[in-house]
């Protein structure tokens, strides 16, 4: 777009006195005068503009904005799949939406049932024995199920257990999790497969390992066959077996961390419970545990009693936060399981994993597959077959925006030099899956045809590409009011 306005600030937009409405000022405010120590001593600073303005500079910005709701977004690990509108509807009735935390709990018997049955469903979807939805994030379901684990060793009074083994391939906040609980991070390798590495994982077993933290399928998209011997093994020397389950897609319906033996787990509401993500929030990681750790669940805790009512146990015990996490996001995952129902919710793993295995088979003699066989929801590619054009993943990342798709996520896992890890979910239909396989052949046709073409991408978005080293070096986080500095 080539309006002047466009991309300004709306601090930039103001003129002094342009207004959208003036209001009549109601008698009924002039009875509740704030005490003077209480009032600004100036006009706070805001922008002035006329309404048409403001609804012109918020349209634009929200029209710039890429999202599944206008295109596919095939980021892999951080599973983007469509949030149905339903979910969003009942998120926002208003007697769910207007519940305040601290009313009696005789008031608010529908939300504590809302949690009581999601807790429930997911137990039952993952074969653990009781969840806690508190946690508000996948990283915070985390270090909740380590604090969880370390106080089960304390409980025994097993003191000496003070290291996590955390796959190389692992997702960045496993080890972040890991030291912030004040445990210590020991790393096991991956094999040439992609899968760990179980001999090097014998060698790491002893009587200082609280626990062993395992994604699967792992962020490259496969499925750890070893996990019966990895839970012997990691069980026989005392240690517990926690499950990240933030991508629990392919899963969903087909198998259960519970009956593979982890004793812990969570699971990211976000990704997998159909929540929108991205930008930071809201979220939800919920924890569950197996048989005899239910009591270690961080308080506040929702009981359901004999009679069927719903009371809150608050007594002392782990707490990760004060109330009972993101309601709405919770109300969100609830709607969806409600709606998919117990059939369809079944059909959710097989159909995101054929959707990543067609796109793997359809592109990988043009881009590089260094992990063949059969993937689960996402696979990853190590940039383009052919390296002597010089196009990097990176480029082929940039010129897919010009296309109008979101790019996958690219240089992670850190195994290979040009990861580029594409997850489509379940939720696309066929011919979206068609059309971003020849946009991905085009690509590759033009990286050899006109490799400078791909390396200048993108060509067709509002900002072309930004140096991100400069970015993150001298990155600008406040703004500098322009107007006044002139
Ligand atoms: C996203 C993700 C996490 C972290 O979840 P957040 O909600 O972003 O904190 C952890 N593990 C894996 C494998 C993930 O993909």
């Amino acid at each position: 777009m080539n309006n002047k306005l466009y991309g300004k600030l709306i601090f930039e937009l103001s003129k002094p006195g342009r207004r959208g409405y003036s209001l009549p000022v109601a008698d009924e405010l002039n009875r509740y005068q704030l005490p003077t120590e209480m009032r600004r001593a100036e006009d706070a600073n805001l922008p002035e503009c006329d309404e048409m303005t403001v609804v012109r500079h918020y349209t634009n910005h929200s029209a710039n904005n890429f999202g599944v709701n206008n295109g596919f977004y095939p980021l892999g690990s951080c599973t983007m799949k469509y949030n149905p509108v339903i979910d969003e509807e009942t998120a926002a009735l208003p007697c769910l939406a207007g519940l305040h935390p601290m009313q009696p709990v005789e008031t608010c018997q529908g939300a504590l049932r809302i949690y009581d049955e999601t807790q429930r469903m997911l137990s039952s979807l993952t074969g653990m024995s009781a969840f806690t939805l508190n946690p508000f994030a996948g990283a915070h379901g985390e270090l909740t199920g380590l604090m969880i684990i370390r106080a089960w060793h304390e409980r025994r009074g097993d003191t000496k257990r003070v290291k996590v083994i955390v796959p190389d391939s692992a997702h960045g906040t496993n080890p972040a999790s890991a030291a912030v609980c004040g445990l210590e991070v020991v790393e096991v390798k991956s094999t040439p497969e992609g899968t760990v590495d179980v001999e090097n994982l014998r060698g790491l077993l002893d009587d200082t390992v609280a626990a062993m933290m395992m994604t699967n399928p792992n962020t490259l998209g496969l499925f750890e066959k070893e996990i019966p011997e990895i839970a012997q093994l990691v069980h026989d020397c005392g240690g517990l077996m926690y499950y990240d389950g933030a991508n629990l897609n392919p899963m969903l319906g087909v198998c259960r961390p519970g009956d593979m033996g982890f004793d812990v787990m969570h699971v990211n509401l976000h990704k997998t419970f159909a929540t929108p993500h991205g930008g930071g929030g809201p979220g939800s990681g919920p924890v569950g545990v197996r048989k005899g750790l239910e009591d270690l669940l961080p308080t506040p805790r929702v009981v359901k009693q004999d009679d069927g009512s719903y009371t809150v146990n608050c007594e002392e015990g782990i707490s990760v936060g004060e109330f009972f996490g993101n309601f709405a996001v919770i109300v969100r995952a609830y709607t969806y399981l409600l709606s998919l129902g117990k059939e369809n919710v079944k059909m959710v793993g097989p159909l995101a994993t054929l959707n990543a295995n067609y796109i793997k088979e359809s592109l990988k003699d043009v881009y590089e597959l260094p992990i063949e066989g059969l993937c689960k929801h996402e696979f990853v590619f190590d940039g383009l077959k052919d390296k002597q054009t010089g196009v990097t993943t990176m480029d082929v990342a940039k010129r897919l925006l010009d296309y109008g798709y979101h790019a996958p996520t690219i240089y992670f896992p850190l195994l290979f030099h040009e990861s580029l890890m594409i997850e489509p979910t379940e939720s696309e239909s066929i011919d979206t899956i068609d059309g971003f396989i020849e946009t991905m052949r085009i690509i590759a046709e033009e990286a050899a045809r006109d490799p400078e073409l791909v390396k200048g991408a993108p060509h067709n978005t509002p900002i072309g590409r930004v140096d991100d080293v400069l970015a993150a070096k001298n990155p600008v986080l406040t703004y500098k009011k322009l107007i006044e500095n002139g």
